[in-house]
């Protein structure tokens, strides 16, 4: 477990939490909002961690003692963790913390409630979630963590201290997977290309669990423009799955055609995010015109807007998959043009 000030990027949010706790004046209620994958989570444990230690040095967790070391291996009584149970957060869950409340600490310290993504509570849930946080119990933290908290209740939001946790460049990403991952730093600069701002994204390219995914969302690129209707109404079915597989496969395609268009442009292979396929951005970049490329962008970034917001994710990427494979058929009737 990272101690907060390992935290790569974010120094703002952590210097935020760090002062509350050198200060002891530390909200009952926060919340750590942000993109996913850029850190929260991490934080949010490290915080606890800090929330807890018996000896702490400048706020920050010492590691060592006992309540750090329960911590760590997930065994602290007073911290309890609530995340969505199937899709969402159940009002029982929440009315089990209500429960835990009032009563004192088993070890004399804090009691931590974390709530990871928040934003999926039912309204019951959240109501519930509501009355707890408008009678805060002394010694009680509550930390939530949302990817969305516009979908938080503006009444809880307002009872919370809200952090944000901003995407992180593509310099802190190769900082942090150079110093801390020990990836070279060629390599480290693919995957924070490709990462868009997530550390959690980087550290998946680092261990090879993403770039076959990754080569797969590219591949769709070509498959569109040359399969049947049929085939890409399957590979949309394929894509949709799950709504976490289904975004991921529309940054990557956002990511390749704005290498197509930085190829086009430029003309030079430096600023390839996806710099491993130079070769065939370069091929691929011909067939294309510059405007037909920021059309299919907006497109992806438009179908994303939409999943993001809740719309049937496979009736959206039907609907984008459909668009980019007729825009080939115009292209083959109109003789080869380019898209
Ligand atoms: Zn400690």
């Amino acid at each position: 477990m990272k101690y907060l000030k390992e935290i790569v990027g974010h120094k703002q949010s952590v210097k935020i939490l760090l002062r509350s706790l050198a200060s002891g004046r530390v909200a009952h209620a926060i919340l750590l909002a942000g993109p996913e994958g850029v850190g929260k989570e991490t934080a949010a444990l490290s915080f606890a961690r800090a929330l807890l230690c018996s000896s702490p040095a400048d706020g920050d967790a010492c590691g060592v003692c006992r309540e750090c070391r329960q911590v760590s291996s997930g065994n602290h009584p007073d911290f309890y963790i609530v995340e969505p149970a199937g899709s969402s957060i159940k009002i029982e869950q929440i009315r089990d913390i209500q429960r835990k409340v009032p009563y004192l600490s088993y070890q004399g310290g804090r009691k931590i409630f974390l709530i990871r993504q928040a934003e999926a509570m039912t309204a019951e849930a959240a109501n519930c979630m509501l009355k707890t946080l408008e009678e805060p119990p002394r010694d009680t933290v509550f930390i939530l963590v949302s990817d969305r908290p516009q979908a938080l209740l503006p009444t809880i939001l307002s009872r919370c201290q809200q952090i944000y946790f901003k995407s992180m460049t593509v310099k802190e990403l190769v900082q942090g997977l150079v110093s801390l991952e020990g990836v070279a730093e060629k390599e480290a600069l693919l995957y924070a290309s490709l990462a868009g701002g997530s550390m959690g994204r980087a550290l998946s390219y680092a261990s090879g669990a993403l770039l076959a995914d990754r080569d797969g969302a590219n591949a769709l690129a070509q498959a569109l423009r040359d399969c049947s209707l049929p085939e890409a109404m399957d590979r949309a079915e394929k894509a949709s799955e799950s709504k976490v597989k289904a975004l991921f496969t529309l940054d990557t395609l956002a990511c390749w055609y704005r290498d197509l268009l930085v190829y086009r442009e430029a003309g030079d292979t430096g600023f390839l995010f996806n710099s491993d396929q130079a070769g065939l951005i370069k091929t691929e970049a011909g067939r294309y015109k510059t405007t037909g490329i920021l059309e299919i962008i907006e497109e992806i970034e438009l179908t994303k807007r939409k999943i993001e917001v809740n719309a049937n994710t496979r009736m959206a990427l039907e609907a984008l998959f459909l668009g980019l494979n007729a825009r080939s058929a115009g292209d083959q009737r109109n003789n080869g043009k380019k898209i």
